[in-house]
């Protein structure tokens, strides 16, 4: 945990008394950290004297605060990807004006529709998505609109593996494949009255930095076959994935990990519910499969990550992405969801109930006045323990840590907060609060759902004031100081 995030944990009490009054779950955001993110990565951008923006993709949190702090960021350097009419909608709301929007993932027509009236950039995911904008753009009479082609499915060969070894990036349903590339840009000359190219783009889902770097080369020397066409595209958008660190000693994770394989040939006391191993199994002591979870130490994240994608020589041409960039001139766009959100906030729980498994000695049920769906960190495989804070203070201690499983409010088997085996400082008691820290990007809201008429977490921005804190409804607030008062 970084500091406004580790000092507001300090203040239990203040935690207190906002689920007493707004109920268990809730969540909390701290709008001034994605700022500093966003300050974090244009830095990346300084020291590689490259032009271009970042754009927050907005499906990492459904936060109004979060939006309306970036808003308020230079307009030249930051921006939003929406990815539904709802996110573009809220977006325009939050003060981003069309420029600084990017609009991603496939689009019905109304969503096209608006995306250039607004003239917000269209990062087309399909060739037939281009013919849909392209009309409507002529019978509605809607001005000329930006697009970026999404590009995917790149191919290369790997100079260091030998006999040119045939390298094929992640499969995607999404975007053009590169081999179909001249027909997309055909059908862009064909529709120059309509829409103008600014860019190429794409969106990896993988942590891998050569795959990454492979996919940018690429581009580069796209680019150079726009210009020769006659095409005069800007921009290159490398997408999301930069990815966060949960874990801050590589070490603690590899013990985890280890432990793991250890538990699940029985070598140990199981680590998670009914010996569940995260894609691990025992074929005759034997560990097979493979782990199924987010890296949760992760050497380069987030602005580092893309630091190192700039710097890393790229395979044909040898050179450093970031030195082709600004060779060609090329501004570089980025959409970081769950980096921007990184250390942006945290979700509370209410412990309700506390009752031993009966499974074993010493081990025990903790019911949380939420659910799976409303702190998703199982869903994404992302391994974050939760903080105790006890009602009346620290507790007197001495009982040493405590294995619990944590599940929900939902009358399903399979409500789980987590799978593993959760160690605590000291037994909670029904009252405490248990603070899942770290939830900002995709943990918070984006599974969270309305079974058994649950209450959806509320969600409310906080911002430091000295020594204290100062907080309101995630929905009003705005980025600006009133007079008398500070931001909130
Ligand atoms: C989800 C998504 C992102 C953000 O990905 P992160 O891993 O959160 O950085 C960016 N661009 C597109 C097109 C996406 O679908």
């Amino acid at each position: 945990m970084d500091p406004p995030l580790a000092s507001l944990l300090g203040a239990a009490p203040f935690l207190h008394s906002l689920v007493d009054a707004l109920g268990s779950p809730l969540n909390v955001l701290l709008p001034e950290t994605i700022a500093e993110n966003a300050e974090r990565f244009r830095a990346v951008y300084r020291r590689h004297h490259l032009t271009g923006r970042v754009y927050f993709a907005h499906k990492a949190n459904r936060s109004s605060a979060l939006l309306r702090r970036l808003a308020a960021e230079d307009p030249a350097h930051v921006g939003v990807d929406v990815a539904s009419p709802a996110e573009l909608r809220h977006a325009l709301g939050c003060g981003f004006t069309g420029d600084r929007i990017m609009a991603t993932g496939p689009k019905d027509p109304e969503f096209l529709w608006l995306a250039a009236r607004v003239g917000a950039t269209v990062n087309l995911d399909s060739l037939r998505e281009l013919d849909q904008l392209a009309e409507l753009v002529r019978t509605y009479k809607l001005g000329r609109a930006d697009v970026l082609v999404r590009l995917s499915g790149f191919e290369s060969v790997d100079g260091h593996g030998g006999a040119g070894t045939r390298l094929l990036s992640r499969r995607s349903r999404f975007g053009t494949p590169v081999r179909e590339v001249e027909t997309v840009l055909s059908a862009v000359e064909r529709h120059a009255d309509a829409v103008t190219l600014t860019g190429l783009a794409y969106h990896l889902d993988t942590t891998g930095l050569a795959e990454k770097g492979r996919a940018l080369e690429r581009c580069v020397l796209l680019m150079d076959e726009c210009r020769a066409r006659g095409l005069a595209p800007r921009a290159i958008d490398i997408g999301g994935g930069f990815g966060v660190g949960y874990v801050a000693e590589a070490e603690e994770w590899e013990r985890w990990t280890t432990a793991l394989s250890e538990a699940v040939l029985g070598g140990r006391p199981p680590l998670t519910w009914r010996g569940h191993g995260y894609g691990l199994r025992n074929e005759g002591g034997t560990v097979r499969g493979s782990v199924a979870l987010y890296p949760g130490h992760r050497p380069h994240a987030g602005p580092g990550y893309l630091d190192e994608l700039l710097s890393l020589p790229a395979p044909v041409l040898g050179r450093a992405p970031g030195t082709l960039l600004l060779e060609h001139l090329h501004d570089l766009h980025i959409e970081p969801g769950r980096a921007l959100a990184d250390q942006c906030g945290l979700s509370l729980a209410r412990v309700l109930d506390v009752r031993p498994t009966g499974e074993g000695p010493d081990q025990y049920l903790v019911r949380l006045g939420m659910n799976a769906g409303d702190v998703s960190l199982e869903e994404h495989g992302v391994l974050v323990d939760p903080v105790l804070l006890p009602r009346g203070g620290p507790e007197d201690g001495g009982q040493g840590p405590v294995g619990v499983h944590l599940v929900g409010n939902l009358c399903l088997e399979a409500d789980l907060i987590t799978r593993r085996l959760v160690f605590l400082p000291a037994l909670p008691r029904a009252g405490d609060l248990l603070a899942f820290v770290n939830t900002a990007g995709y943990a918070m809201d984006f599974h969270a759902h309305r079974a058994q008429r649950q209450p959806l977490a509320r969600t409310v921005a906080v911002v430091g004031e000295g020594d204290s804190w100062r907080w309101c409804m995630d929905e009003d607030y705005w980025p600006i100081t009133h007079p008398g008062g500070k931001p909130v």
